[in-house]
């Protein structure tokens, strides 16, 4: 499952690409190339982990590339170590500026490039594994309330600015508290595991499914037109009700969901408010009888 830390290695002069080849290709994959520009390109295609980057380059230099790679959403999160024969405090503190890393001398020492790559990489490894424990629920894995409630303020605000579609679920596990009550934790906490596994294996890359307590659930789906918003929402159910699960004397159990259907509306003022009328919708769907959607100002 782990696969191999991306470096992009980046140096007008080849000799140079070569050195550093040489010192890391036993460990990362690596990538190369001698323009800025190019580097660029290669980072959006490949996403490396940590770029080690020339800062005297024709054209685009590397301040000015890591400068771009910064303003990009995908160019944030990668760890940058600028390379430079030039010490002036200047340099050093507009390459920090920029968002640089870290800073290795050229010539470049093979040991201390190697050590500065591994200290960056580990404080990488644990900077994201900070982020996602902050992040996610972690007996389902979706995302937890605080950041599913991020993310949906993000997405109110995209719909307001950019007119674009957004559907909203909630979904609510039906009579969880009797699985819980005859069957015990362990299985109930394997079907809440099952149901987000499910659910997860039906949503696109940019939908987001979130745990909001207990056995409720929020799904976002960005640039998604009511329409597709109440298909989703059906398929949902419907591959909830064939979803098995083991209880702990081997028999198995099936469950099923209730859903609130709504969109982001432009006149949302809150996030929480597009989120209640889910809620009303929710609480519709499990009057009339569960296992079923329910929908509320959906146009
Ligand atoms: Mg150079």
């Amino acid at each position: 499952m782990s696969t191999r830390v991306k470096i992009l290695l980046v140096d007008d002069v080849p000799a140079n690409l070569h050195t550093l080849s040489q010192a890391l290709m036993s460990q990362y994959e690596l990538s190369v190339t001698t323009s800025g520009a190019e580097a660029l390109a290669l980072a959006e295609k490949n996403r490396p982990d940590l770029i080690l980057l020339d800062v005297m380059m024709p054209g685009m230099n590397g301040l000015e590339t890591l400068r771009r790679l910064r303003q990009t959403d995908w160019g944030r999160e990668i760890a940058v170590i600028l390379v430079t024969a030039d010490d002036r405090t200047e340099t050093q503190v507009f390459g920090l500026d920029q968002g640089a890393d870290d800073f290795v001398a050229k010539p470049v020492v093979v040991p201390v490039v190697q050590a500065r790559v591994r200290n960056l990489l580990e404080r990488q490894r644990l900077r994201r594994e900070l982020v996602r424990l902050a992040t996610t629920d972690e007996l389902t894995g979706a995302l937890n309330r605080r950041r599913f409630f991020e993310l949906g303020e993000a997405e109110r605000s995209r719909v307001k600015r950019y007119q674009q579609p957004c559907g909203l679920l909630m979904l609510d596990i039906d009579y969880f508290k009797t699985v819980n009550d005859q069957y015990g934790h362990a299985t109930g906490d394997n079907v809440l595991k099952a149901f987000v596994e499910t659910i997860q294996g039906l949503l696109r890359q940019s939908d987001v499914l979130g745990r909001l307590g207990g056995e409720e659930f929020g799904v976002l789906l960005p640039q998604t037109e009511p329409q597709g918003t109440l298909e989703l929402a059906e398929r949902l159910r419907g591959v909830v009700e064939t979803m098995r699960v083991t209880t702990e004397d081997a028999s198995t159990l099936s469950v099923t969901t209730s859903l609130g259907a709504t969109q982001l509306n432009t006149t949302d003022r809150s996030f929480d408010e597009a989120l209640q009328r889910a809620d009303t919708a929710l609480y519709a769907a499990k009057d009339g009888g569960r296992n079923r959607v329910h929908s509320e100002h959906l146009s």
